[in-house]
């Protein structure tokens, strides 16, 4: 019974019948199309473009899916496909929603002419799919972001920006049809002196230059974009020219002012985007789980299955506790995003922050009760655990996530 005088929120943890649909229709893409390549991909260190052609052909590869899963107005479409992907293999899975990331950044910045002109050009069709690259981190960049020194420059006779810079770490970075280039177009503003751009298909002056052997992740290309006088039409400037000066003016007025306010919410963008890694945690935690625990109820070791020692079986209920956990953290955080929330305590951090550390040691775990099998390639826990290495890395680090959890709540800017 609500409180006399109070309406009775909404609130269900529950999937509703559609959610379940589509979770079920990817789990079986998961299970009978990504789960059976991932090794293969994983040894080749390729992108797995037979793959993400398939994905395509049923939809999962589209901007259409993307976008009903980025506005279900409950919040957890996203975190629900993040995590049936990944429970299927996270290089793949990246390779699949890389292109995302740049989408977005269109999505969240573009005028309705660009997302228009560049969206379907990062995807491609299913007879010819493309993928597409955000590139804003670099070599003395990481998570110090404002330090970033890519720099485009307007040359108005031309109505062009020329951009120049070494960009890494980007995910399809070179072989990307269309790529997104965050550069310094005001350097005495830090990072609200930055601006996204788009390059098109083909621009000289962008190429490629060393692609990254990793420890996990491996289906998913990494590489550093090099930008040479590359020359991109006024048209490229996401949000357009009027929108920049705009804000950039607000931005030289503040400074004048004294610098930014104290805020006491955390930033709504990051905090909207990281749950969603932290659903690919849960995905790779809960794989290698479900390994484990199949494992430790078959393998037999002193006349009995394993799972019957103690030490194995509260492994098991701390994974699995763990891991249901961090699934709550990150649904928590997608509500509050879709909800328009206030993230006074960093909700999507910490989700980010406690997930990924979760897929780690859930990971490790579940090697240690496969014993030798699952020191070697032929289980999959021994790929899941150096995949899950990235979760604490990228999107911010672990550091990082706990540095914006502890500024937000002291009332403090983030920079
Ligand atoms: C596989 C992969 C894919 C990626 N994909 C993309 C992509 O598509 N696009 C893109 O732009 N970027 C991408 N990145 C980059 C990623 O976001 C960065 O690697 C990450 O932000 C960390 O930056 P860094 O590697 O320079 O580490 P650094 O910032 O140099 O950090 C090194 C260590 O110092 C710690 N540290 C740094 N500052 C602090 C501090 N203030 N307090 C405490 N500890 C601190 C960090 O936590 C970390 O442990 C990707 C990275 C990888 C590995």
């Amino acid at each position: 019974m609500p409180l006399e005088g109070t309406d009775m929120a909404e609130f269900t943890m529950e999937l509703n019948d559609e959610q379940k649909e589509v979770r079920d229709w990817l789990h079986g893409f998961a299970a009978d199309v990504i789960r059976p390549a991932a090794a293969e991909w994983d040894e080749r260190e390729e992108t797995p473009w037979p793959v993400i052609q398939e994905a395509a052909k049923v939809g999962i590869y589209s901007l259409d899916f993307y976008a009903q899963q980025y506005f279900d107005p409950t919040g957890l479409g996203i975190p629900m496909a993040m995590e049936e992907l990944f429970w299927g293999d996270a290089g793949i899975a990246l390779s699949i929603v890389g292109t995302g990331l740049a989408a977005v950044g269109v999505l969240a910045n573009g005028t309705e002419e660009q997302i228009g002109t560049w969206i379907p050009q990062m995807y491609g069709d299913a007879n010819d799919v493309k993928v597409a690259a955000f590139c804003s981190s670099e070599p003395d960049a990481g998570s110090d972001v404002a330090s970033m020194r890519t720099r485009a420059v307007y040359d108005e006779a031309k109505d062009e920006w020329v951009i120049n810079g070494t960009k890494t770490w980007a995910t399809n970075g070179g072989i990307a049809n269309v790529h997104v280039v965050v550069a310094v177009v005001d350097p005495e503003l830090g990072s609200k002196g930055h601006a996204s751009f788009i390059v098109p298909p083909g621009t000289p002056g962008l190429s490629q230059g060393q692609k990254f052997k990793k420890h996990g992740i491996r289906a998913s290309h990494t590489a550093e974009v090099i930008l040479d006088n590359v020359r991109v039409p006024g048209s490229c400037l996401l949000g357009g020219k009027e929108k920049l000066d705009e804000r950039l003016a607000r931005a030289r007025e503040k400074a004048r002012q004294g610098g930014e306010r104290v805020k006491n919410a955390a930033m709504a963008t990051f905090e909207a985007s990281r749950p969603a890694v932290g659903a690919m945690a849960v995905g790779t935690a809960r794989a290698a789980y479900e390994v484990a625990l199949d494992y430790a109820t078959t393998r037999e070791q002193f006349g009995r299955p394993i799972v019957d020692n103690q030490g194995v079986a509260f492994q098991l209920a701390d994974m699995r506790t763990s891991i249901d956990a961090a699934r709550l953290l990150v649904w928590r955080a997608s509500w509050m995003a879709i909800n328009g929330k206030p993230f006074t305590a960093a909700e999507g951090s910490m989700s980010k922050l406690f997930a990924s550390e979760t897929a780690k040691k859930v990971t490790a775990q579940a090697i240690q009760i496969l014993g030798g099998n699952g020191y070697t390639r032929e289980y999959p826990v021994e790929r899941m655990h150096r995949d899950a290495a990235i979760y604490t890395i990228f999107e911010g680090t672990s550091e990082i996530q706990r540095l914006v959890i502890a500024r937000t709540l002291a009332g403090v800017p983030i920079r």
